[in-house]
C-alpha cells in the first residue's frame, strides 16, 4: 500500500471528487477549494514533484497539461483559467506527488504576482 495520499486516490483506495480519469491521468476537484473552480490534475505515475521530471515524463506530463486545458474549458472557463505548480519547500509543496491545480470562476481571480 503506497503511502502517497494522491496514488491512493488514483487507485480509488481514498474517495475524490472524479472530473475525468483515463489509463494516465485523474482530474479531481481539490478538498479545500480556493475559488469556485478548483480541481487538481495529476499523472497517475507517481512523480513527486516537478523538480524530478525526466525526459521519460514528457508523454504524461502533456496528457497532464491537455487535461487541464480541456476540463477548465469543460468546467465553465470559458473566459480563462490558472494553473500552478507547487514545487519543494520554497513553492510549498503539500503532497509530494505531482499536481497541477486548475483555478477559475466567473470572476476575474486576485493578483498573484
Ligand atoms: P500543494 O501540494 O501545496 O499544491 O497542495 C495540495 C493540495 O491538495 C491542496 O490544495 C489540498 O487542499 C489538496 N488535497 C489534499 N488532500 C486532498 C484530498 O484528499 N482530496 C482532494 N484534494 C486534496
Amino acid at each position: 500500500m503506497s503511502d502517497c495520499i494522491f496514488c491512493r486516490i488514483a487507485t480509488g483506495e481514498i474517495p475524490s471528487r472524479k472530473i475525468y480519469e483515463d489509463d494516465h491521468v485523474l482530474a479531481f476537484h481539490d478538498i479545500h477549494p480556493v475559488a469556485p473552480v478548483h480541481f487538481l490534475v495529476i499523472p497517475k505515475l507517481h512523480i513527486p514533484s516537478m523538480a524530478e521530471l525526466l525526459p521519460e515524463h514528457v508523454e504524461v506530463m502533456g496528457r497532464v497539461m491537455t487535461t487541464a486545458g480541456r476540463l477548465a474549458h469543460e468546467t465553465g472557463c470559458t473566459d480563462g483559467f490558472r494553473t500552478i505548480v507547487n514545487t519543494g519547500r520554497v513553492g510549498r509543496q503539500e503532497v509530494y506527488h505531482l499536481h497541477v491545480h486548475v483555478l477559475g470562476g466567473p470572476e476575474v481571480l486576485p493578483a498573484m504576482l
